[in-house]
């Protein structure tokens, strides 16, 4: 007989465990609170303009790669123009050549030792290491539920040239390894590269995977990259049902056995997959029952970060202006209590399809508490009050940095963590889950929860800071899992 899974949440986590599921002779449903694929993962139009919601960096691209493979078994990034900005970010602190994270290490090694060569040591031993990682292969065949110890002796083979480097950086975190810097403003720009609070390996593995051109940006923009996905298993037989929140997941005899719906209908199926938003799983989907000492522990103590979003549509040809500068604030924007010192804008000309010819879109990123908008979007024309007043300063901001913007925005959308929760689910608008600190080293939370069986949590939260590549790794992962427990072999595409 058939087993049917049933899989909440239709982001990038459930769609790969869908596809991965229909391929190894499941049959599967998904249940979706939104009317759109992809979750976390999207874009939206305003007025012709697309206003792209997440990629930044896509780990992946590059046609040979680990992750390459794994995205095109669940039918993403076939036949998609890869496009690559160089330097990927620029941090333009007003004082003199700004600081360019260009994507070849050579390059970017040869840029910070013209710029800070009293960081000489330090320069060196960073691109060193991001070098170590670019060449190095990762055990991503299957989770670690299944390997065996006569896997060990390879892996270990297969992962020695890493281990030097993991030794040195995995329990640092970025503001630790840059306090060692002497330059000041070496030490504020790679603050700035992603939150400093994230392990080495972090940023390490982020130049790497730049230097391999692993990481570029899929053109047409994140729904569509979703949507090929959505598009693969649909193909292969599978059911997502949108504009279905899910409101409990059934329990009988400790066995997951089907879903509440919040529209009161019962769906039964032989396993259930929540690929929805751990946190909302948890306390919500399963009432608090299966918490685990880890998650309750993880939820309290790790931080978490938010931003707000301001994306225009602009009037006006940017093609000739700088992709991605980090650009600093003469007078500091401060977005619900926390003070911005930089604006972080990504120019999208980079990519046509997402303006009318001759037009641009540009976002602006700000660090912003989810607690401040949640408390504001109690009272909702103050909430658009507040959203307007800052995006306003955005504006300022954009038409000094690229003049040709000046008066000519026609288009914006400002998006809060209240906006990702409210489409999502997601904990806090938290979308790129915690902020795990580097002393807890490797770390996971297990898929499968004790006392319940037939169930499986998968998504971002599981492997942080999963981002796209490592949600999708879960729902391929858990799809293993559930065909060893079958015992049968796992089919890949
Ligand atoms: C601004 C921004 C920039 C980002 N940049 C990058 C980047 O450059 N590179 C990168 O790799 N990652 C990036 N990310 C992170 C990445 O988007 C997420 O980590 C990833 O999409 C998470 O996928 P997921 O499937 O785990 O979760 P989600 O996308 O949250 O999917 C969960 C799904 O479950 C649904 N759901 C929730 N509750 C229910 C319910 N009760 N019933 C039914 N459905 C439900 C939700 O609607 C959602 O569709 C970015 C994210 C954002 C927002």
């Amino acid at each position: 007989m058939v087993k049917k899974i049933l899989i909440v949440g239709a982001g990038i986590a459930g769609l790969s465990a869908g596809v991965h599921a229909l391929r190894n002779g499941y049959e599967v449903e998904i249940f979706e609170k939104h009317d759109l694929p992809g979750g976390l993962c999207t874009s939206w139009e305003r007025k012709g303009y697309t206003f792209d919601g997440c990629i930044h960096r896509l780990t992946g691209t590059r046609p040979d790669s680990q992750f390459n493979r794994l995205w095109r078994e669940i039918g993403a990034l076939k036949d998609v123009e890869i496009i690559f900005h160089d330097p990927f970010m620029s941090v333009e602190n007003g004082s003199g050549e700004p600081l360019h994270i260009f994507s070849n290490l050579d390059r970017l090694e040869e840029h910070l030792l013209q710029k800070y060569p009293e960081d000489r040591m330090l320069i060196r031993e960073l691109s060193g290491a991001a070098r170590v990682f670019a060449g190095a292969r990762f055990p991503l065949e299957k989770p670690d539920e299944l390997y065996k110890i006569w896997d060990f002796p390879v892996m270990l083979v297969r992962m020695m040239p890493l281990f030097k480097v993991m030794g040195k950086f995995s329990r640092t975190s970025i503001a630790e390894y840059f306090a060692r810097a002497k330059s000041n403003s070496f030490r504020e720009a790679f603050g700035l590269i992603m939150p400093p609070g994230y392990s080495m390996i972090s940023l390490i593995s982020t130049l790497a995977s730049l230097h391999n051109r692993d990481a570029g940006f899929p053109r047409g923009g994140s729904l569509q990259f979703a949507r090929s996905i959505e598009k693969r298993f649909h193909e292969w037989g599978g059911i997502v049902n949108y504009g279905c929140p899910v409101k409990e997941i059934r329990i009988n005899n400790g066995r997951a056995v089907g879903l509440l719906l919040e529209k009161g209908e019962e769906v039964s199926g032989d396993i259930v997959i929540s690929a929805a938003d751990l946190h909302h799983t948890a306390y919500e989907l399963l009432g608090g029952q299966y918490l685990t000492p880890l998650i309750k522990k993880s939820f309290r103590h790790f931080p978490l970060y938010s931003s707000v979003r301001v994306s225009l549509g602009i009037e006006a040809d940017l093609s000739a202006e700088a992709s991605c500068p980090v650009v600093r604030l003469d007078i500091p924007i401060n977005a619900g209590g926390e003070e911005n010192r930089y604006l972080y804008l990504t120019n999208y000309s980079f990519d046509p399809s997402l303006a009318p010819a001759g037009k641009a879109v540009v976002g602006a990123a700000l660090y912003s508490p989810y607690d401040y908008w949640r408390k504001e979007a109690g009272n909702e024309s103050r909430y658009e009050i507040k959203k307007e007043q800052l995006a306003e300063q955005v504006i300022t901001v954009v038409e000094k940095r690229f003049p040709p913007a000046r008066g000519k925005i026609e288009a914006m959308d400002v998006v809060t963590p209240v906006t990702y929760e409210r489409y999502t689910n997601v904990y806090k608008g938290a979308y790129m889950s915690w902020i795990v600190p580097p002393e807890e080293g490797r770390f996971k939370i297990p898929k499968e929860l004790p006392g319940l069986k037939d169930f499986y949590q998968i998504g971002q939260w599981i492997e942080p800071p999963a981002g796209l590549p490592g949600s999708m790794l879960t729902g391929r992962h858990v799809v293993q899992l559930i065909c060893s427990r079958d015992g049968k072999p796992f089919q890949a595409s």
